[in-house]
């Protein structure tokens, strides 16, 4: 049976991707975050009780900051692939915190590569191991972006994953380790963190719809991006560790639409039109935007076999509908609580 890590399990990503490896027959460690609140939400439906003998999730308290744990984790999980999803993932919170973006996103990828190397030096095992690398780093380059592009990137978060990126190669290129960098364009799902734009797009509309929103504050309409589904992106993750060789690869759809096409399209779906909700808020607005991204995923295709199966319409739907069915029973909780008096303080 093959035992795989993956920092960052409850964040999206993780989620879709321990499904994946679980329905593959894996053993699956993941590192969590010790939070005062519950932060595994995402992982429920896939909840293993720890009691139980044949238990095949695992899930260890660490932080990409503490060395110690990773190393602790590692010689624990003893795992043959290694997936590094863990990041501080926001590109505006990036502007807000820097340098604690730059210690996870960057220096907490030297960690574990560090922690990775002595793990395989002491144990004589070859672990493979995934980074997640972004279509931000090549920022100001225009598409269609490839593998040798050059990474021009516009945020302390893009200039993280560079540095990541180039950690990983050099540890490859310097050590022998098996480290392959996925370049994943934007990926989402029901489970995308409900801050990035699609997300809030969805869950703001839906509930506009269920009628316990009034408006949604944006900020440029204009910006354009390649959106894939983040099931079909983890997909390319696994196929990147099962090559005889490591690599770099573009995961992309080769297909680009603006924030405002992606408005327009979930509108559409829902009935609404998003014209009259909408409201531009400069809060919203970076202080260095990326105006336009998308892959090339030539290689992936060819290498990996690997190809999107859900474009940018079912995707919309998929997330509108998740949405809608969250927003009714928040609507149904809020007129019980009006029926019954009881108010929130
Ligand atoms: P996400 O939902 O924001 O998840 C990030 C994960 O990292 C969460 O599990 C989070 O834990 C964990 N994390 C944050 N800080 C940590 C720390 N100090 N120590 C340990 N864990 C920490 O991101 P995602 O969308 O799944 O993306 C996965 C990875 O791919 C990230 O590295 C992201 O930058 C990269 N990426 C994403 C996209 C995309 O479009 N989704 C595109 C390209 C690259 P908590 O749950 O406790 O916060
Ligand atoms: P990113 O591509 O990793 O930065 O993913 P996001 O989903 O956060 O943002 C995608 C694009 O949407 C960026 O160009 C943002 O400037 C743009 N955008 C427009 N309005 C918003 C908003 O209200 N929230 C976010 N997160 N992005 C927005």
């Amino acid at each position: 049976m093959k035992s795989a890590l993956i920092t960052g399990i409850t964040g999206q990503d993780g989620s879709y991707l321990t499904r994946l490896l679980l329905g593959k027959g894996y053993v699956v460690h993941g590192i969590i975050r010790r939070s005062s609140s519950f932060n595994t939400g995402r992982l429920d439906d896939v909840y293993q009780d720890p009691h139980e003998s044949s238990v095949r999730l695992k899930l260890h308290y660490g932080d990409m900051a503490d060395g110690a744990s990773l190393r602790k984790i590692l010689r624990e999980a003893q795992p043959d692939e290694i997936y590094n999803l863990a990041a501080q993932s926001h590109v505006m919170v990036s502007f807000q915190q820097p340098e604690y973006t730059a210690d996870i996103t960057s220096t907490g990828v030297l960690r574990l590569l560090e922690a990775v190397r002595d793990y395989a030096e002491s144990t004589g095992k070859k672990p493979r191991m995934y980074q997640a690398g972004s279509s931000e780093m090549f920022g100001a380059t225009p598409p269609m972006q490839h593998e040798g592009s050059m990474f021009r990137p516009q945020s302390p978060y893009a200039v993280s994953k560079v540095a990541a990126h180039w950690h990983c190669v050099n540890y490859r290129d310097a050590h022998g380790l098996f480290v392959s960098n996925g370049i994943l364009f934007n990926h989402e799902s029901p489970a995308r963190g409900e801050t990035f734009v699609t997300r809030k797009i969805t869950r703001s509309l839906t509930r506009i719809k269920a009628g316990i929103q009034d408006k949604l504050y944006m900020g440029n309409l204009d910006a354009l991006r390649d959106w894939g589904y983040a099931g079909d992106y983890v997909e390319a993750m696994w196929l990147m560790l099962q090559q005889d060789e490591p690599g770099d690869f573009v995961v992309a759809t080769g297909r680009q639409y603006s924030v405002e096409d992606f408005l327009g399209i979930a509108g559409e779906y829902l009935g609404l039109d998003w014209k009259k909700v909408v409201e531009i808020d400069p809060r919203y607005l970076r202080p260095n935007e990326v105006v336009s991204l998308c892959g090339d995923p030539s290689l992936a295709k060819k290498t990996l076999g690997w190809e999107p199966k859900v474009d940018l319409p079912g995707l919309v739907r998929m997330m509108c509908d998740h949405d809608l069915r969250l927003a009714e029973e928040e609507a149904r909780a809020v007129a019980s609580r009006i029926r019954t008096g009881v108010q929130r303080v």
